[in-house]
């Protein structure tokens, strides 16, 4: 005896489609932060945003460079006025 499965797909749902709820936008009740001008980004200040430091120089005296340990390379840290949060 078959039975029938209507309405089985396989599991396979492609249809996933996002509703983008948009809701109101929040309240201005926070400013944006003027020190990372709301990126929540601040230049590393220990290499000055290069994601360098300087560590020394090789036998032939070229200037070697390390890994900034402050952004650990990736030249900005969380932004210390607003703590990462772009808004103060
Ligand atoms: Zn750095
Ligand atoms: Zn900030």
């Amino acid at each position: 005896m078959r039975t029938a499965q209507p309405g089985r797909t396989g599991g396979m749902n492609m249809y996933q489609s996002y509703k983008t709820s948009r809701g109101k936008p929040e309240a201005y009740e926070k400013r944006r932060c003027s020190r990372c001008r709301g990126t929540g980004d601040a230049p590393c200040g220990i290499c000055g945003g290069v994601g360098q430091v300087p560590k020394g120089a090789d036998t032939e005296g070229h200037t070697m460079f390390a890994r900034c340990d402050g952004c650990l390379g990736r030249k900005t840290v969380r932004c210390p006025t607003c703590g990462g949060e772009r808004f103060v």
